[in-house]
């Protein structure tokens, strides 16, 4: 009965459609589109949200604007209930798709920066970066809760979520987020006084405050405003007087419901030599984090990229970059600026085949062929050759088969379908998932990691015979 419904009701699309005319676009593309329809009966509308995080924001913000809405439609009353999807893997391109379509908004920015215009009115007015925008922000599984948070604050401010704190490691894009956040508040409200600072300027500040300007230069400076970015927080650690400035200045901002927001590259409870009193008003609001890109979304970033820069990269070099540079987004961006500068200054065709060694000079790369890489690791595993490209589930088959799988990713020019024909006709994805899974295992499990480079260390010595 729900599967006919869920077909073919068309209350939720009117209702989307109606308030897609009301609502700002980052809004509707955030929380509502995303709702899926679950079921009508009786006045009683269900949806369906991506995660809990949204399902309880769409609960308190947007329950009586979809009510009003589809009654509206329906001509009489109708209740709305929220539900979560708990599962997170939802797909990536919808999810890429929305964030695209949903960022049309900034366009004035965007055009500021493509054409490098002088008189560009949003010229660093708050210490934000214009490339920092929440369309140049990719979302995947990884950064789906903290994006989703930064929104919810940029929305409205100085509420629950005060202060918002995003934690994740180096090059994860807390940075980025965070700022996204105040050019966002400043879109919506250009009256809004936002300033981002990080939190060795901040010491600075105090410390001249300390020696000549006199601490109320320092008050006027950060308690007189709406919104206040602070970044890096970790660096306040063992600094003892800008800890007591700070938070003094965080209990003025917090009182007057200006909003804060805070990055840090550990958790609150992870931060040594900060006070007690300071971690928990850090843990008073929300905490959400960045985790490692996986794969997939690696790739989005550099197809965005790409975009974004008008550049045509071919997609098997855009998916060899994503395979080699796994650990954090600035190291990804800097090969792709480096495979985009190596080709304009050689000459060279945009190939994996010309770019990859200048990525990594030290790689085996281009010069084992996938032959050895299969023989090699049939003979480590003591799987047959035709067992490792077949379609075994048996444990030891399938995990010899994923390494192999990376190891040719990695030591050889293949493209995922290419590398999918040379097991037996694997489709591209089950290869970029048994990629993934060596690299998530390769972090946390140390005899797999030492098997792997035991493997790549005799392909090493045979791909010297190849030259
Ligand atoms: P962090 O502050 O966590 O060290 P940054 O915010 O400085 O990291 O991000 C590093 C680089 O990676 C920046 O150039 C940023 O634009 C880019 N970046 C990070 N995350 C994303 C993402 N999800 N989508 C697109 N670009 C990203
Ligand atoms: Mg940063």
């Amino acid at each position: 009965m729900n599967k006919i419904l869920q077909a073919t009701n068309p209350i939720w699309a009117e209702v989307q459609q109606s308030l897609q005319k009301t609502l700002s676009k980052p809004s509707f593309e955030t929380w509502i589109r995303p709702a899926k329809f679950n079921c009508f009966e009786n006045g009683l509308l269900t949806l369906i949200a991506p995660n809990t995080f949204s399902s309880d924001w769409l609960r308190k913000n947007y329950c009586e604007t979809i009510e009003k809405a589809a009654k509206e439609i329906c001509g009489h009353e109708v209740k709305v209930v929220f539900k979560s999807e708990t599962n997170t893997s939802n797909d990536l391109i919808n999810e890429e798709k929305s964030n695209e379509q949903n960022s049309n908004y900034k366009k004035r920015f965007l055009s500021n920066i493509q054409n490098n215009s002088s008189k560009n009115q949003f010229k660093n007015p708050n210490g934000l970066n214009l490339r920092y925008v929440f369309k140049r922000f990719v979302v995947g599984p990884n950064s789906r809760l903290a994006h989703a948070a930064a929104l919810a604050v940029a929305e409205s401010p100085g509420r629950e979520f005060n202060p918002l704190f995003i934690c994740g490691g180096v090059g994860l894009g807390k940075t980025h987020l965070m700022q996204a956040i105040g050019h966002y508040r400043v879109e919506i409200d250009p009256e809004a006084k936002v300033k981002y600072v990080s939190t060795e300027t901040f010491t600075n500040d105090v410390i001249s405050g300390i020696r000549r300007d006199g601490m109320t230069a320092i008050r006027d400076k950060y308690r007189n405003v709406d919104l206040i970015l602070i970044d890096d927080i970790q660096f306040l650690e063992g600094k003892e007087y800008t800890q007591e400035e700070f938070f003094h200045t965080f209990n003025a901002l917090h009182e007057s419901g200006s909003q804060i927001v805070i990055a840090s590259d550990r958790p609150p409870n992870q931060l040594s030599g900060i006070q007690e009193r300071l971690i928990s008003r850090f843990s008073m609001g929300m905490t959400a984090d960045i985790q490692p890109p996986d794969l997939e979304t690696r790739t989005a970033i550099l197809q965005k990229k790409a975009e974004q820069e008008k550049m045509n990269l071919p997609r098997d070099l855009i998916q060899f970059i994503a395979g080699r540079f796994t650990s954090n987004i600035r190291e990804l961006e800097g090969a792709f600026t480096r495979a985009v500068a190596f080709a304009s200054i050689t000459g060279l065709p945009m190939t994996v085949q010309s770019i990859a060694p200048m990525l990594d000079p030290n790689s085996v790369g281009v010069v084992v062929t996938p032959k050895q890489v299969i023989n090699k690791v049939s003979d480590f595993f003591k799987v047959s050759t035709d067992e490792l490209i077949s379609s075994s589930r048996r444990k030891p088959v399938s995990q010899a088969r994923q390494i192999g799988m990376y190891l040719m990713r990695h030591g050889t020019d293949l493209s995922l379908p290419r590398i999918g024909d040379e097991f037996g006709g694997k489709d591209h994805t089950t290869v970029m998932y048994a990629i993934e899974q060596v690299e998530k295992k390769l972090s946390i499990d140390p005899n797999i990691a030492s098997q792997v480079q035991k493997i790549r260390d005799l392909l090493q010595i045979d791909s010297r015979k190849n030259l």
